[in-house]
């Protein structure tokens, strides 16, 4: 009779998406190479899904972090797929797609030359009421502004400031980043963010040249396959989570309420080193031993981080001081969500769109308010209407930590006025995801290149999440997949 192997010990901490993702992962690798695993995932809270939660409220299918994920990284889309769960996918309603982005106090349609950031058609841009005569002057003098020589990265505002302008930044640059990254695009990496344009700049010297000689278009039929180019599980993205965190229990154990507190690399033998042994050097280790907040301690053969940048450097800091360096370095924001439920009758404003950004120029109090309800027609019960209103960011941290009942009546106040929302909502829920949004700030691709490269004396351990290349849903599961795959790699004779 021939021996079973001992099955791999292997740790995953981190029981979000990116967590869970590579959990997953791990048992479908484990499955095709036929090799057993002995799976844990460590989650600190008592639930799975960190910044993800899905909430039914009479009618209405809330969400309180992420609503729906782009298509045209096909991460996502594959990952429901391999889960079953293609069936439950739903595209947006293309019955409203198109954005408003607030102009002198009144929302103005965002134009759909500039979707995404990407100017793909420049006709409704020159034709929009939200750029002055010069504005959009300034912005057709793009064709003749030199290339920049410099191979440094930059800031997205100087990127923008230095093609197109000043107002493009102002009155739609920044209020579109500010949507995605809840960030201040003077510090935002243009390389990290929207290498695209670096890409066009450089090959053509233009953007404008770049999108005349190219057409290509970023548009849902190359990209977005059947789902369009968002889509968003019919239950919510909750769904995916769920799905997820069934298949982690089936095939591992899944421990809450149970923080990471130290991570310590084992030498040759399966044991800890003595403290002095513990630094670079010790490229030969055989897995990890990892403590728990009440003390104890388990030794795992791969682990892989898949918290926030900043714990991770503390983890790995005494093995790893560069990578520990780089981690510290990045640094997040935080922000609130406030979700309300309305009756139609009680708001002026037609709501004939997916959502209202605003410019930091408008001197508001909010970031943006998504009208999910809008975006996918299931989210509210018939007359009815749900808004998601965001504030805080990297630019006005302190709203985010109002209390609640200011919170609440900040936003009331801001509805009223921008969109003319009016009576009483039929829920109102407020999620406060503090440190939850890494900043990609100038710079960012070298730090997580130093990252990589000092990590990567570590073959059994591996890092995923939304902090090095991409914070999105589809970045997030394919993080975690490559992380899976390098530590089952490293874990081959
Ligand atoms: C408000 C908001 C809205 C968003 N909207 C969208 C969207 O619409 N579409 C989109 O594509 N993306 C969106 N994103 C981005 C995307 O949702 C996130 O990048 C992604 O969900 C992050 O998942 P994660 O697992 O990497 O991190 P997290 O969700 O932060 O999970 C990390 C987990 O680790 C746990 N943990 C921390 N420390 C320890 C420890 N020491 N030991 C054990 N466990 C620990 C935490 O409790 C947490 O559960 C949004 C993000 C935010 C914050």
């Amino acid at each position: 009779m021939t021996e079973q192997p001992v099955p791999l010990r292997l740790a995953v901490v981190g029981g979000g998406l990116t967590g869970l993702a590579t959990a997953h992962r791990l048992l479908e690798l484990s499955a095709a190479a036929g090799r057993g695993i002995d799976l844990t995932l460590f989650e600190a809270n008592d639930h799975l899904g960190g910044v993800i939660a899905t909430k039914q409220i009479g009618g209405y299918t809330v969400e309180l972090g992420a609503d729906s994920f782009i298509t045209n990284k096909p991460w996502g889309v594959r990952l429901c797929e391999r889960l079953g769960l293609a069936d439950r996918l739903i595209p947006t309603d293309n019955t409203h797609r198109r954005s408003l982005v607030l102009r002198r106090g009144r929302p103005a349609t965002v134009p759909e030359g500039f979707q995404l950031l990407s100017p793909v058609k420049i006709g409704p841009v020159l034709m929009s009421r939200i750029f002055s005569p010069w504005g959009k002057l300034r912005m057709a003098l793009e064709y003749f502004v030199p290339r920049r020589k410099l191979q440094t990265d930059e800031s997205l505002a100087s990127f923008v400031r230095r093609r197109f302008g000043k107002e493009t930044l102002d009155r739609l640059v920044q209020p579109l980043v500010g949507g995605i990254y809840t960030s201040d695009p003077e510090k935002l990496s243009l390389r990290a963010t929207m290498p695209r344009f670096v890409e066009m700049e450089r090959d053509f010297g233009s953007l404008i040249r770049a999108l005349r000689s190219t057409k290509t278009v970023p548009s849902e039929k190359a990209s977005g396959a059947r789902y369009g180019l968002f889509a968003t599980l019919a239950g919510g993205i909750g769904e995916l989570l769920q799905t997820l965190e069934q298949r982690v229990r089936a095939g591992g154990e899944v421990r809450l309420g149970t923080r990471v507190t130290d991570l310590t690399p084992l030498n040759g033998n399966g044991h800890v080193p003595r403290a002095a042994q513990v630094d670079g050097s010790l490229h030969s280790h055989q897995g990890f031993q990892l403590t728990l907040a009440d003390g104890t301690q388990a030794t795992f053969d791969a682990v892989v981080l898949t918290i926030a940048a900043p714990q991770i450097s503390s983890l790995v800091r005494t093995f790893a001081a560069q990578a520990a360096g780089a981690l510290a370095a990045i640094e997040y924001a935080s922000t609130a969500i406030v979700v309300t439920g309305h009756k139609l009758a009680d708001i002026r404003h037609p709501l004939d769109a997916f959502g209202l950004v605003i410019p930091a120029a408008e001197k508001r109090k909010v970031l943006a308010v998504s009208f999910t309800s809008r975006k996918f027609p299931n989210r509210a019960p018939a007359g009815c209407v749900q808004l998601r209103t965001f504030v805080g960011g990297a630019m006005q941290p302190e709203l985010a930590e109002l209390p609640d009942h200011e919170l609440r009546s900040l936003v009331r106040g801001e509805l009223e006025s921008l969109l003319g929302v009016s009576g009483t909502e039929d829920f109102c829920e407020i999620a406060r995801w503090r440190k939850a949004m890494p900043q990609y700030h100038v710079g960012h691709l070298e730090r997580v290149e130093a990252i990589d490269q000092d990590l990567s004396r570590h073959p059994r351990l591996a890092i995923a999440g939304n902090a090095y290349r991409g914070v999105g849903i589809p970045d997030c599961i394919h993080s975690a997949e490559q992380a899976a795959e390098r530590v089952w790699h490293g874990l081959q004779p």
